[in-house]
């Protein structure tokens, strides 16, 4: 496939020559003038513009003062054409003032058509371009587990919605709603929906580029490619994916920049017509902290949420789980199972690989009584679950302090370290990862709560009173 820029009409000397069909070679002579300009540009526009654009231009044909340049995708064109086509034609010009024009054409991949050998030498490079494409691609996206497919994700009334739209994801040829929108707990299966979708899409449609990654890493990327000038790079990198996927995406919470950047990568994608699948674990329009255009955007298409599992779920899934497992576990330990362990499915999870692997080291059967044993530490934590609210009391409290404390903004000393105290029992009682024990904590960073943590270890190591307080505190929660 061709396609050219602008109005130009392609003249050839036998009007039934199409250009498409066998290009004109280019002389040596005009070859080495591309060469030289092509240098030239590296010189120019430095190193990593280069790089980013630049590099990939190839010379293709020449006509009538017209040399015709391919770059491998529309977006490429597109920049290229705005930002430097006008200064690339002068080069060219001053050095053979014979060439009048330069055209940049989109070579995409095309079937390889046997009788040209001209065509098979230009796929040959598209197919290089193409390759190099879904290389960095795959450099950025996160690794797929592989346990997480459609074959192993258990399908009950909470999830089932969510599981119908990710399939038709998968099924469609064309993209049927743009974003899908997966929202749900902690837990509750988000993930392996993503993951699942990915490695379906992989299968049924090898020739797209699917690209996976949780928003904590596309942060991390842009962050790195602003340090090191080559936001270009970026921008071409996610722009040219067929689908793209973002788990998690509350983490740019307040992170500007990030959501800026990623909701002009959301509207270059969606004007291509390139799917976008998102997991959070709030709603689009309960998502505080991120940019009221990017809300509304986030919920166009369809969204889904995963409901807290059922008993049923959870039962289901710790069969599907036994059969893998090839285990020989009692129903009624599934059934104790699934009635006691209601928090997420991760847990669990957790739950039958214990008492699957005590039995397997103990070599002792797996019975109701054993499993009371093995897990009595999980089964007390659920009889009574501390959350990070009444972790805030408590602390408060023994500090004689406000609850608003803990999420205020205020650095003195006098109610910074209660703070820090919290946020280090919320992080050692509670299953809450680091960025959601920030955000119950007025919205703090989780390299915040991470250093807070730290800063409590270490004191509770040289300073005897913090030592005290902690446990004190720890005691009344978990009395
Ligand atoms: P989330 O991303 O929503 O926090 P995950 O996708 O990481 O949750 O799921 C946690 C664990 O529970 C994973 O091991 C996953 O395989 C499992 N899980 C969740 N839902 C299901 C399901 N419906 N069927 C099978 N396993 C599930
Ligand atoms: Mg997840």
């Amino acid at each position: 496939m061709s396609e050219a820029v602008g109005k130009t009409t392609i003249q050839t000397k036998q009007s039934n020559l199409n250009l498409e069909d066998a290009p004109l070679e280019p002389t040596p002579e005009i070859q080495a003038v591309w060469n030289n300009v092509h240098q030239e540009m590296r010189q120019e526009f430095g190193e990593a513009i280069f790089r980013s654009w630049l590099k990939p231009l190839m010379l293709r044909a020449y006509y009538h003062g017209t040399m015709e340049v391919s770059v491998p995708t529309r977006f490429m064109r597109d920049w290229i054409h705005t930002h430097y086509a006008e200064r690339i034609s002068q080069m060219c010009a001053q050095s053979n003032p014979e060439i009048k024009r330069v055209q940049i054409v989109v070579v995409q991949s095309a079937p390889i058509d046997s009788g040209a050998a001209e065509t098979t030498a230009s796929s040959a490079a598209q197919e290089k371009a193409n390759q190099n494409i879904r290389e960095e691609v795959a450099s950025i996206s996160s690794p797929l587990d592989p346990r997480f497919t459609f074959e192993s994700f258990v399908v009950g009334k909470p999830n089932a919605l969510a599981h119908a739209a990710a399939r038709r994801v998968v099924e469609s040829a064309s993209v049927p709603f743009n974003p899908l929108f997966l929202y749900g707990g902690v837990g509750l299966g988000k993930t392996h929906l993503m993951h699942a979708i990915a490695h379906a899409m992989n299968e049924s449609w090898p020739d797209k580029t699917v690209m996976y990654l949780s928003a904590e890493k596309f942060m991390y990327q842009f962050v790195k490619a602003l340090r090191a000038n080559e936001t270009m790079n970026f921008k071409e990198q996610f722009r040219s994916v067929d689908v793209l996927m973002i788990d998690d995406i509350q983490f740019i919470s307040g992170k500007e920049s990030t959501q800026e950047e990623f909701f002009h990568t959301f509207n270059a994608l969606v004007d291509q017509n390139k799917q976008i699948i998102i997991s959070a674990d709030k709603a689009p329009s309960d998502l505080s902290g991120l940019d009221e255009r990017l809300r509304s955007r986030l919920a166009w298409g369809l969204v889904a949420d995963i409901h807290p599992s059922t008993y049923e779920l959870r039962l289901g899934i710790l069969q599907s789980k036994r059969e893998k497992l090839g285990a020989d576990v009692p129903e009624s330990v599934l059934e104790f199972l699934a009635l006691k362990v209601t928090s997420n499915i991760r847990e669990l999870e957790g739950a039958l690989n214990r008492i699957v692997a005590h039995a397997d080291v103990a070599k002792q059967e797996i019975t109701l009584e054993s499993t009371q044993e093995v897990l009595q530490d999980l089964l007390r934590a659920h009889d009574r679950r501390i959350t990070i609210d009444e972790i805030q009391r408590k602390v408060a409290e023994h500090y004689n302090l406000r609850l608003s404390d803990m999420h205020s903004a205020r650095r003195a000393r006098n109610v910074a370290r209660p703070r820090q105290v919290a946020m280090y029992l919320a992080k050692t009682l509670t299953a809450r990862s680091l960025p959601e024990i920030g955000r119950k904590f007025g919205g703090r960073d989780h390299t915040t709560v991470m250093h807070a943590i730290r800063k409590v270890e270490e004191l509770m190591s040289d300073d005897a009173q913090i030592a005290q307080d902690v446990e004190v505190v720890r005691r009344a929660l978990t009395g």
